[in-house]
């Protein structure tokens, strides 16, 4: 970067120290550099004005100019609201400032014309415009059309660094840039996606001519910010195959073959065989294969895995499958074990609550190679677990395993074992590009057939007699249910009361001896959650009461109705994950949505979204776009990629642009040595560089 971005923020004009300190500390800006790189968040049209009278009709922020005509002052509770009336042409309307008041009324003086600024928001039955920006149209001034809006925090409006501050040291900036910014991107790739250039970009977001430039200039900033990352992110995919190579399986081999042919108990779905057409070509050409598998809950992952670790044990490996929790994995170990019972393959469980003798016995066998595969849960990772030959991973559930947990699987072998990863909670493509970037991507995108889909329905506290008797009917017809409740960290208590009154009603209406309810909760001892789980997997109990402990991976095919209490409260993926605790039998399956009477408009959306669909994969398209990415993929690996214009949620088509860019130049030349090549190999060094924590995975 040259030296004029790199000077500190405090040699800029209208900046000095104090405001630097500050700049420093709320917007993390210290250089020239930085502050060009705080974008605004949106512009406001100031030649365009609107009239009071279409405020209804109208949604997002509008620009208005008239006269105060009365201002008053209410006291609500501890506060006082100040109310100013404000009259166009066309109509009145009021202007309400709930805080601040103080500083604004003496600002509201009458037959002064004002320009003001704000959003209507229906208050009751009339319209008004809560902490509005307010100008003497004389002061304002006229020169620009569009004008950024940037964000800023109470400090720095308190020191003259409100939006309009910032715009001011912003634009100080911008009229020296003129032939300071290089290029990072090549000619051909701006040519052929219509890019304009960085220098061009960076004025155009900052200080638009129009709306168009402004744009193009967005465009080309989120473009590049992916791009980098795409190719950082493959190029990390490369190095680590460079660096060690993988595991060779030339043959399908025996026991793939004897139970493909003599044991599956049913033919695999095309999409089951196209995923394994997938791992079976990495098996093949020398690469350590690293593999993300996507599949909707139910859609047949295990029988996957099953299939892959028996190509690597008819290449002469062993292949272990971890699970999260317990449960999972003792539920893994059966359904294996059953898959296996005619062949000759030794599977082992290993657990945390495998006894010292018996977990000394699974040591030897796993190091004398007698054991085939072995199924367990974080109790593998630890390094006394030592293989004579592992040559395959199976992770179940990525979202509770970190990259830094697979790269301890790695190291289990001097070549590293290959790695397949399972999750059950869709991702959506873009996200999965790149927050597992370094990962190649399967989708089992279709269920097994004669799946009957779950019948979901949304049902008021008020309709809970009719559920009740639903249940009841259900029951008659030797089904078993679920009912589940939330359970917060911040509302803890409350939701455990909740949770032991429900059970408690649920007692009273289903009583002993023709019911027997389970209960399963987070405050129980690990062994008697299992006692109670294995009551219900075994169909002791009809009922189990539960929160969302049994969220993950449970299989008991004979449970048909998912009742889910408070459901507003939970969000998507977590509903869909729990749906799919049913309509794993031959049975029609139910899933009861239970709500309060008020649910807000993202509850409302996230309701009727489970009913009307059973896509995981669109769930969580409808989830990024509610949620956003930061609270998928949690804040912190959301903020590790610290992304500052491009969008996850809302940039997929640039997104999907900037990966195929990026493999396509790497293809071509994957060490970046062609000249035209120069400028992006300069600054994905730089940004390599300054990611040392990647270099401990790789
Ligand atoms: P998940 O992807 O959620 O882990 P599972 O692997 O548990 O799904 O599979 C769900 C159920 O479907 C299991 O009972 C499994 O035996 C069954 N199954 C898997 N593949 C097929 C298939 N091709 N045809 C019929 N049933 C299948
Ligand atoms: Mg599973």
């Amino acid at each position: 970067m040259n030296e004029f971005l790199n000077t500190p923020i405090e040699f800029l004009k209208g900046v000095g120290p104090n405001r630097a300190v500050l700049l420093k500390k709320e917007a993390g800006i210290y250089t020239f550099d930085d502050l060009l790189h705080y974008f605004p968040f949106r512009y406001v049209d100031r030649s365009q004005y609107h009239s009071v009278s279409e405020l209804p009709q109208l949604e997002g922020y509008a620009q208005l100019k008239g006269t105060i005509t009365h201002v008053s002052e209410k006291v609500v509770g501890k506060q006082t609201r100040l109310v100013a009336k404000f009259q166009d042409r066309t109509g009145v309307i009021e202007l309400v400032w709930f805080q601040g008041g103080k500083w604004i009324k003496p600002l509201l003086k009458p037959n002064v014309e004002f320009q003001v600024y704000g959003k209507a928001k229906l208050f009751g039955s009339s319209f008004n415009i809560p902490h509005p920006e307010l100008v003497e149209f004389e002061k304002v001034k006229h020169e620009k059309g569009l004008q950024a809006v940037y964000s800023s925090t109470e400090k720095l409006g308190m020191n003259g660094l409100s939006s309009k501050g910032i715009e001011k040291i912003i634009t100080s900036l911008v009229i020296q840039l003129q032939g300071k910014i290089a290029e990072t991107l090549p000619m051909s790739i701006m040519r052929e996606l219509n890019l304009i250039s960085r220098e061009e970009a960076l004025i155009q977001i900052h200080c638009p001519t129009d709306e168009v430039k402004a744009n193009l200039a967005r465009t080309r900033l989120k473009f590049e910010e992916l791009f980098f990352l795409q190719l950082e992110l493959l190029m990390r995919k490369l190095i680590s195959f460079r660096k060690t190579g993988g595991h060779i399986f030339p043959e399908v081999g025996l026991p793939f073959t004897d139970f493909y042919e003599n044991h599956l108990p049913f033919t695999l779905t095309g999409a089951q065989k196209r995923v394994l057409k997938e791992i079976r070509k990495d098996f093949m050409n020398g690469n350590h294969m690293n593999r993300l598998l996507q599949g909707d809950v139910g859609s047949g992952k295990t029988l996957v895995a099953l299939l892959t670790m028996l190509m690597g044990i008819g290449n002469g490996f062993q292949a272990a499958l971890m699970a999260p929790t317990e449960i999972l994995a003792s539920q893994h170990f059966v359904t294996l074990v059953d898959f296996l019972k005619e062949m000759n393959v030794n599977v082992a469980l290993l657990t945390g609550s495998v006894g010292k003798k018996a977990r000394r016995i699974i040591h030897e066998g796993l190091e004398n190679g007698e054991i085939d595969i072995l199924v367990g849960t974080h109790a593998l990772l630890e390094d006394v677990v030592k293989f004579k030959n592992l040559g395959i991973v199976v992770i179940d559930e990525q979202h509770r395993f970190g990259v830094a947990q697979r790269a301890r699987m790695w190291k289990k072998n001097t070549i590293p074992p290959h790695v397949l990863v399972m999750t059950a909670t869709p991702i959506p493509r873009t996200l999965a590009m790149t927050f597992y970037g370094d990962l190649d991507v399967s989708v089992i995108d279709e269920l097994p057939p004669g799946r009957k889909a779950i019948e979901t329905s949304h049902r008021f506290e008020a309709n809970r007699l009719t559920v009740f008797g639903f249940m009841k009917s259900e029951m008659a017809k030797g089904r078993q249910i679920y009912v589940v409740y939330p359970l917060i960290k911040e509302s803890e208590t409350l939701d455990y009361n909740n949770l032991m009154d429900g059970y408690e009603a649920i007692s009273r209406y289903f009583p002993l001896p023709e019911y027997r309810v389970s209960i399963v909760h987070g405050k129980m001892k690990a062994a008697d959650k299992e006692f109670e789980m294995q009551r219900f997997v075994k169909g002791e109990t009809q009922i189990m009461v539960a929160t969302t402990v049994i969220e993950v991976g449970v299989n008991v095919p004979n449970a048909s109705v998912m009742i889910i209490e408070s459901s507003e409260r939970f969000g998507l993926s977590q509903l869909h994950q729990l749906r799919g605790r049913v309509g794993r039998g031959a049975e029609q399956s139910f899933c009861i949505l239970m709500t309060g009477i008020k649910l807000s408009k993202e509850s409302k959306k996230r309701l009727e979204t489970m009913v009307r669909t059973n896509d995981g994969f669109e769930i969580a398209e409808v989830d990024l776009d509610l949620r956003g990415p930061g609270d998928i993929m949690g804040t912190q690996q959301s903020g590790e990629l610290d992304l500052k214009i491009a969008d996850l949620a809302k940039d997929g088509q640039i997104v999907v642009l900037a990966r195929d860019n990026a493999r396509k130049i790497l293809e071509e030349d994957p060490l970046l040595e062609n000249p035209d090549h120069f400028l992006i190999r300069e600054k994905l060094r730089k940004i390599m560089l300054s990611k040392p924590n990647w270099s401990s995975i790789s």
